[in-house]
């Protein structure tokens, strides 16, 4: 079993498709152990997309990703993190294959609805960002 963290970005949750993204995380036997509703500031938008800091659209990608609140989740299953992935699709929405979550619904490719953790190592990192372990369901 494994676990990674998802997340619907403002964009997502604005646009009222929470029951969407939901719905094709559990149909994929992606089980959901944690959960909640959060809003970022911009300085914990920056903690948390640290590794991007350098990247030109880092200002842009923060800000955006405190302008609203966000549904954070972990998922757990066999290959949780390849597959959400699969799920979600590519970055930009116009490479994403059919049926994705970002080619779907994403608009840009900055506002692309989902997010999810990309190794073990950084899901351990981004699950322990916004869950503590009374949280974390076993
Ligand atoms: P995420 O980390 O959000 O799951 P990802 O792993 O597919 O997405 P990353 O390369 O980690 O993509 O980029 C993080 C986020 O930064 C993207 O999801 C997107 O919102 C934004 N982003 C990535 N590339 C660009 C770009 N060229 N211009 C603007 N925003 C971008
Ligand atoms: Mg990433």
């Amino acid at each position: 079993m494994e676990r990674t963290l998802a997340i619907i970005k403002p964009d997502g949750v604005a646009r009222g498709i929470i029951g969407e993204v939901i719905q094709r995380l559990e149909s994929n036997k992606l089980k959901i152990t944690a959960m909640k509703m959060v809003k970022m500031n911009q300085e914990q938008a920056k903690g948390f997309y640290a590794v991007h800091e350098e990247r030109p659209f880092f200002d842009s990608l923060t800000y955006f990703m405190s302008s609203g609140p966000i549904v954070v989740m972990v998922l757990e299953g066999e290959n949780a993190i390849a597959k959400y992935r699969e799920i979600m699709g590519a970055t930009d929405y116009r490479q994403a294959d059919e049926g994705t979550i970002r080619k779907d619904f994403a608009t840009d490719i900055e506002k692309n609805v989902v997010h999810g953790s990309d190794s073990p190592e950084t899901a351990v990192i981004e699950i322990a960002y916004f869950f503590n372990r009374f949280e974390l369901i076993h």
